[in-house]
């Protein structure tokens, strides 16, 4: 370690050049259960984010502060937009994966696979295709949501493929438990992070490393380990480091797997994204909090930055 500023672990000097030592970790929301799924929406300087107990999706901007934007979300846990730039959430209430339409209206895009409900889905990915990808665990049915609990009908706790034609495919059924994926910038790695550690202490808290073949995934083995907590949600910059939620904080990998940086907060995170309306911020839900910090490196994701419509 190179040195140790209050919120920052720097491993390796690159780490200075994405997050400046001086740079603050702010507190923008506080007071709730369990955050997740965050996003950003460049055309609405908004972000949205999940507190999944309370079954609400959350609002907050620079100018207007928080606000509650859905009561009654099933449980809604990971968010993403696709290219027409519509909220994609993933409810474990109802076991599936939605969209809210232009109109507010929501559109069910899965809930069952070779005629079984799925588990619980988790955290979901849209690609410039169009495809969109979600990982389905069992958490969400095995926690204590009040009417919700109970028995997962799938076999395997999948990573699923969404195409455009509405075919929907297991691509990948041997994970413990499937959790946040994200992209590589030009969309031909797909990380997803195994949080089977949660439940079994013989599973390990990795990041697995899939190359994309068309409509398949190439298993390419462990990108890397997280040492502190599980790997929940992640995201990409546009240089292609990684950045995954931990239990001490968000952990910064190189494209090649070393642990360039941490950035420490006080509390569990669970995901992250970037946006900002000048597209340099990380957003870090972690358990009862939202933070927000400065970062030199854009998301990897494109339409953080744009300005696409999409939200009702
Ligand atoms: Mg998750």
């Amino acid at each position: 370690m190179i040195s140790t500023p209050p919120h920052l672990e720097i491993y390796d000097d690159r780490f200075k050049s994405l997050v400046h030592p001086m740079s603050a970790l702010e507190t923008i929301a506080e007071g709730f259960t369990w955050t997740e799924g965050p996003v950003w929406f460049g055309d609405h300087k908004c972000l949205l984010f999940s507190d999944i107990p309370s079954q609400r999706i959350l609002r907050w901007s620079e100018t207007t502060g928080l606000s509650t934007y859905r009561s009654q979300s099933g449980f809604n846990n990971g968010n993403t937009r696709d290219r027409e730039g519509r909220l994609i959430g993933c409810r474990h209430g109802f076991r599936d994966v939605v969209r809210t339409e232009a109109n507010g209206q929501l559109t069910i895009l899965a809930d069952s696979f070779e005629g079984k409900r799925l588990n619980s889905p988790n955290d979901v990915i849209v690609g410039s295709d169009g495809v969109i990808w979600f990982t389905d665990p069992t958490y969400g049915i095995i926690s204590n949501f009040e009417g919700y609990k109970s028995p997962p009908e799938q076999s395997a706790r999948g990573v699923y493929r969404l195409g455009p034609d509405g075919v929907l495919a297991a691509v990948v059924t041997d994970f413990a438990q499937p959790n946040g994926l994200c992209f590589s910038p030009d969309e031909s790695i797909l990380f997803i992070a195994e949080s089977g550690s949660s439940h079994d202490d013989a599973v390990p808290s990795v990041i697995r490393r899939f190359r994309v073949e068309g409509a398949t995934l190439i298993d390419e083995g462990v990108f890397a380990t997280i040492d502190k907590g599980l790997p929940d949600g992640m995201r990409c910059d546009v240089e292609g480091n990684l950045w995954s939620s931990a239990a001490d904080g968000v952990h910064c990998f190189a494209p090649d797997g070393t642990l360039l940086g941490k950035i420490l907060v006080p509390q569990v995170v669970s995901n992250l994204c970037f946006g900002g309306t000048d597209g340099h911020r990380m957003f870090i839900t972690a358990t009862t909090s939202v933070y927000r910090i400065f970062v030199d490196v854009q998301g990897a994701e494109s339409w953080t930055r744009s300005t696409s419509k999409g939200m009702a």
